[in-house]
């Protein structure tokens, strides 16, 4: 791919792909490596950082190529380390992008967005009131990766599909970022979480892939009643479909599904939602995975108690799966599940 300006953007090829490059512009083969090594591993910002490599060398490089075409517009640290960052195309258009650490792990999460936008358009999702705008392409969806290892200078370790859109809407540039990580950051599959609002033909098609990434499924509903009020897509793709799609996944990968369910006061998280939940999860190879509700300003819908929350994981623990409540991160910088709205309407962003 070439940019505006006719240069050739790196972000995203793999290591033959360089190899090409490299070839092309009349270099030894080796250089791609080396290249390789500078943009995926260390990581490098600019060419002039490439410090193994002749100053000739960077010079061609930054005459004829650009590592990646995206800019950080704005970028915002939460109290708990948590960074949002508001991410441009050359199009104009924006993403977020989250950074997650933990205080007593060495991972390095990011919480990476497939759409502008989402078509699917649940409603308690700030993401999905915003509608759909495009897709983004496998090099748009690495770039993000990219523009945090080159920002913070560490390397990721752990890649959730968690942020804005429905990666199995935009499937096979989903897929083809997924093998990027997987190949050339060298990012296990085990360290891959897809989540989807269940796309079930898709599931099926991610499935024959067989590969070991984890799958998890956007729930939130113990049946298809309550679902088809939070979540359009269950008009489509009924809860039925999907658990039998969710089975074909954990039958022919061997893995656990997770299960995510947003709980939200006096709507989907009351004792008899949970015991509902544990009957309808009883044959599928599952863990919970229980997220409390985290507040936009475009619904209505309220954060459940502390109390409640733990009366609802009581009955879960009473079934057969493991239960947990998902940790809290960036909640005071409008980074949480759901909060992602990609433009800078929020006040909390500070300019980069
Ligand atoms: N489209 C995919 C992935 C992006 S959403 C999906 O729906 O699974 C990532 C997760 O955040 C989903 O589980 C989603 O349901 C959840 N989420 C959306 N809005 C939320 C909110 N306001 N509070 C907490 N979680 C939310
Ligand atoms: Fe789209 Fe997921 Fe938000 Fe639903 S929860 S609107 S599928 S991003």
């Amino acid at each position: 791919m070439q940019n505006k300006i006719n240069k050739t953007i790196l972000a995203g090829l793999t290591l033959s792909e360089l190899e090409k490059f490299i070839t092309d512009i009349e270099e030894p083969k080796f250089r791609a490596k080396q290249l390789h090594q500078w943009i995926y591993k260390k990581p490098a910002s600019t060419f002039d950082q490439m410090s193994n490599l002749s100053k000739d060398f960077r010079n061609k490089l930054s005459e004829l190529a650009v590592i990646t075409n995206i800019q950080i517009s704005q970028k915002v640290v939460s109290k708990d380390g948590t960074i949002k960052y508001l991410l441009e195309y050359p199009d104009g258009k924006r993403v977020e992008t989250v950074l997650m650490s933990y205080q007593n792990r060495p991972n390095l999460t990011a919480c990476i967005s497939t759409q502008i936008g989402c078509a699917v358009g649940c409603v308690f999702c700030a993401t999905g009131k915003k509608g759909f705008v495009r897709n983004l392409t496998s090099a748009e969806i690495i770039e993000q990766l990219l523009a945090i290892q080159m920002d913070t200078g560490l390397v990721v370790t752990n890649i959730v599909f968690m942020g804005q859109g429905e990666p199995l809407l935009n499937y096979e540039e989903t897929v083809k970022a997924i093998n990027i990580i997987n190949s050339e950051f060298e990012i296990g599959m085990r360290r891959i979480t897809v989540s989807t609002c269940g796309i079930a033909p898709n599931i099926r098609k991610l499935t024959e892939l067989n590969r070991q990434l984890i799958l998890a499924l956007s729930l939130h509903a113990p049946d298809s009643e309550l679902r088809k009020q939070l979540m359009p897509i269950e008009n489509k793709y009924p809860l039925d479909e999907v658990m039998e799609a969710l089975k074909f996944f954990t039958r022919k990968t061997g893995r656990r599904v997770t299960i995510e369910y947003l709980l939200i006061d006096k709507i989907n998280d009351s004792i008899e939602h949970a015991y509902k939940l544990n009957s309808l999860l009883k044959d599928l190879k599952c863990n919970i995975n229980l997220i409390p509700f985290n507040p936009i300003k475009e619904c209505g819908f309220k954060k459940p108690s502390v109390e409640r929350v733990n009366k609802f994981k009581e009955i879960l623990d009473l079934g057969t799966k493991k239960a947990t409540i998902r940790l809290e991160r960036g909640n005071d910088i409008a980074a949480a599940c759901g909060q992602l709205a990609g433009d800078q309407t929020n006040s909390i962003y500070t300019n980069h």
